[in-house]
């Protein structure tokens, strides 16, 4: 998977300024607390903030996104990685077919089901059931964007990748990692020796009639215009036909400065942002991870959060469409004020 969980739209920087300064402005203007006895720390509380005030939660609107992480293994310690995956981390073990097969079980019995099924990791070619899992999916009849860096995990696959392709034309979508569109600043965050190995990735899905996307991230301050102008030149000179302008296809992500001091979201902050709480991941999405040691999978509210257990909902989806509420920093980084919208 990739850094990439966001599904699209990010915004600018102004834009996030903006935002940031009118939740701090907002902050500022209340007089009375809720409560008088609230903690004095930031994310302490799950339901007041550190200024007395209601925290924002967000309900479950329609699930439309149902992701399953098939574990943080990955072949790849990239810089910043959100969820720490490494060929080391299994704090997420690997999902079995049988165990996602029950969620696509319950999935399908949703009303209405689920759009699509997602599939992070880690890197999820290193899942030995991933075939097997992606098969599932889409005989119950999903759409599976599957995010992968296109290596060698996937690459030793690619008989059994072709014939899912051919089973099920049109329906597996591939989001191929890519950190940039010049190799030396992919390998800075990836690695030595990772650009041309996803590049290798990249061309044979492209060839042989794969849907493909490109996830990226906008590390380097560039503007939109100018990362999509970088990618379509790549595109041009690689032969690949990916329109760098529909952001389902390129999708461009924004710096995860996780360490960054952030406001609280109170539900007046909704109107003062000009947001509705629909607008973020977790009023359309869940995401399935089964911890190292836990005898059955978990639903968790979205998938930045995958190790918090307060951000864990239940076994069950009907247990987890109960409302989230947005106490963890990266709600208000990545989500509120960060802007990247996840619905995509
Ligand atoms: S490819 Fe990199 S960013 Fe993606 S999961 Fe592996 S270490 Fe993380
Ligand atoms: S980080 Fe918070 S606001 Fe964002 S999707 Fe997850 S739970 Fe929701």
């Amino acid at each position: 998977m990739d850094q990439s969980l966001f599904d699209t739209q990010s915004r600018q920087p102004a834009v996030l300024a903006r935002s940031a300064n009118l939740a701090e402005g907002y902050s500022a203007t209340i007089a009375e607390p809720v409560r008088p006895d609230v903690p004095t720390a930031k994310f302490g509380d799950p339901d007041i903030t550190a200024t007395g005030e209601r925290r924002a939660s967000v309900s479950l609107k329609t699930l439309r996104t149902l992701w399953f992480n098939t574990g943080t293994l990955c072949n790849l310690t990239c810089k910043n990685c959100y969820i720490e995956s490494s060929p080391r981390n299994d704090r997420l073990v690997f999902l079995s077919r049988a165990e996602a097969s029950r969620f696509l079980a319950e999935a399908t019995r949703l009303d209405p089901p689920p759009a699509e099924i997602g599939i992070t990791g880690g890197e999820p070619f290193m899942n030995p059931d991933i075939l097997g899992i992606l098969e599932d999916s889409l005989a119950a009849g999903f759409a599976v964007l599957t995010l992968t860096n296109a290596m060698k995990p996937m690459q030793r696959l690619k008989a059994p990748l072709l014939a899912l392709n051919r089973k099920f034309p049109g329906r597996l979508t591939l989001r191929v990692s890519l950190d940039h569109y010049e190799s030396s600043e992919h390998e800075r965050l990836r690695g030595r020796n990772t650009w041309q190995r996803t590049i290798d990735g990249l061309l044979w899905l492209a060839r042989n009639g794969f849907v493909v996307a490109v996830a990226s991230r906008t590390v380097c301050g560039e503007t939109d215009a100018r990362m999509r102008a970088g990618y379509a030149a790549l595109f041009d000179r690689l032969g690949v036909s990916i329109d760098t302008a529909d952001p389902t296809r390129l999708v461009l992500f924004p710096e995860m400065r996780a360490e960054e001091d952030v406001p609280e979201i109170t539900e007046r902050c909704w109107g003062i942002l000009g947001k509705t709480p629909d607008s973020v991941m977790c009023a359309s999405s869940r995401m399935v991870v089964k911890r190292k040691g836990a005898d059955r999978p978990a639903v968790v509210a979205c998938t930045l959060l995958p190790y918090d257990g307060a951000f864990e909902l239940g076994a069950s989806l009907a247990e987890a469409a109960r409302p989230v509420k947005l106490n963890h920093r990266y709600c208000a980084r990545f989500c509120v004020l960060g802007g990247a919208s996840c619905s995509g």
